[in-house]
């Protein structure tokens, strides 16, 4: 018997390469080699001269940190600290603040992971637009759940409201209970922000469904910090159905203070009932209890330094602000550029990630390869990432895509 047979059938053929990664691999790879490459795959921001990005005021923040106290053990939930500041950054402006309560975890991914298990009974689907982070499909698997979607947009390119009426409604015959993942502003892997129309739409269809089943919505606002507009719009656009349902967010600190490895993270949750408020939290931490037993000390702290002291945070938000200028230079000119070469992508005002729609996206990927423009193939759409492909590079990936869309 070969040790590759004692896997559990269900697990034999999953396989742990990413082929962002892989693609990645091959692109820096070729560079090396002397090519000139543009490798707009990763989902990280790069500044114009390929270096990743990041915010000195953080380094001076984790410096702050004694040996000591970063050595010990995290509270099991996160320091408590980090868990006041978080729900603050994300809900100061709003009433809901009173009514909230954070919990650490690994990066926004770890808030995901509490979700699905949670609110979700195994073999039961989380529900997702179409165009979704393809992470959430294995966080799910991997805690026995599934994942289901609806399609995201209509033909005039808005959010498709309707659609997602239609599958709440399905899930509720179904499984009787439901938990949308909604990534906004800033959708990975479209670049789509709900804008305040969007919302207007969505809000009566969440509180029908949540008058009829147990429903939890999760904003996934990994990218918030990097959109056009105010990054609490969503916030408000459901302060008044979240007496209804519950309503969760993924945090993360790994884009907002570029620090990806550190995996700082918080699952924020909103409900009005104190006892039940609390219920989650022990839930949630018990989850975290025995997934990562605890989160990264440093990490969380030198955040928490970033979120509370009042000069490190004016500091950070003056460093964020030219990392967001320079994202929003590539932002400008691709959708100029894209429209003047008839490109189709979705309405996209910020954010690391664009898709451009595609009806052949593995064949418009491999033309594009093989003339060393990296780009990542979805359904239905290429995944262009700005965030890593410097302003000069613009010009030759929509060329390049339009060359790849016409062939
Ligand atoms: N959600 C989306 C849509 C993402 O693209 C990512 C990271 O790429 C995350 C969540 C989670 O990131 P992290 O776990 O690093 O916070």
């Amino acid at each position: 018997m070969t040790s590759a047979s004692r896997l559990i059938p269900s697990r034999a053929e999953r396989g742990g390469d990413d082929p962002i990664f892989a693609l990645n691999a091959e692109a820096v790879r070729r560079r090396q080699a002397g090519e000139s490459i543009v490798n707009s795959t990763l989902g990280a921001l790069f500044d114009e001269e390929l270096r990743l990005a990041t915010l000195p005021a953080v380094a001076e923040a984790y410096a702050r940190i004694s040996a000591e106290r970063a050595a010990a053990y995290a509270p099991i939930a996160g320091p408590p600290a980090f868990r006041e500041a978080v729900v603050l950054d994300l809900l100061a402006s709003s009433d809901l603040r009173a009514h909230a309560a954070a919990v650490a975890t690994p990066g926004g991914t770890g808030a995901l992971a509490l979700a699905v298990a949670n609110f979700l009974e195994p073999g039961q689907a989380l529900l997702t637009p179409s165009f979704y982070w393809q992470p959430y499909e294995t966080i799910a698997e991997q805690a026995g759940r599934g994942l289901e979607t609806f399609a995201m947009f209509t033909a005039a390119g808005r959010f498709d409201v309707g659609a997602l009426e239609q599958a709440l409604a399905l899930q509720r015959e179904r499984q009787g209970r439901a938990l949308l993942f909604l990534n906004t502003p800033c959708n990975n892997p479209t670049g789509y922000s709900l804008d305040a129309a969007d919302w207007s739409a969505l809000r009566p269809v969440l509180a029908a469904a949540a008058a009829r089943m147990p429903l939890s919505v999760l904003v996934d606002v990994a990218y918030a910090r990097f959109g056009a507009g105010d990054p609490l719009d969503w916030v408000r656009a459901l302060e008044p159905v979240a007496e209804r349902l519950t309503l969760l967010a993924a945090w993360s600190g790994s884009k907002a203070y570029a620090q990806y490895g550190a995996r700082v993270g918080a699952c924020v949750v909103v409900e009005r009932d104190e006892a039940s408020r609390g219920r989650i939290v022990g839930a949630l931490s018990a989850s975290c209890r025995g997934l990562w037993s605890n989160v990264n000390h440093l990490g969380t702290l030198a955040v928490s330094e970033c979120l509370t002291e009042p000069a490190l945070r004016a500091r950070v938000e003056r460093e964020r602000e030219a990392l967001r200028a320079l994202l929003h230079a590539r932002v400008e000119l691709f959708t100029r550029l894209a429209r003047a070469a008839g490109l189709r992508h979705p309405r996209y005002e910020g954010g690391f990630f664009v898709a451009v729609f595609c009806a052949e996206p593995a064949r418009a990927a491999e033309t594009m390869r093989q003339r060393g423009v990296f780009v990542v193939p979805i359904a239905g759409a290429l995944r262009v990432a700005l965030c890593s492909s410097p302003l000069a590079s613009v010009p030759r990936l929509v060329e390049a895509l339009a060359e790849a869309l016409r062939a």
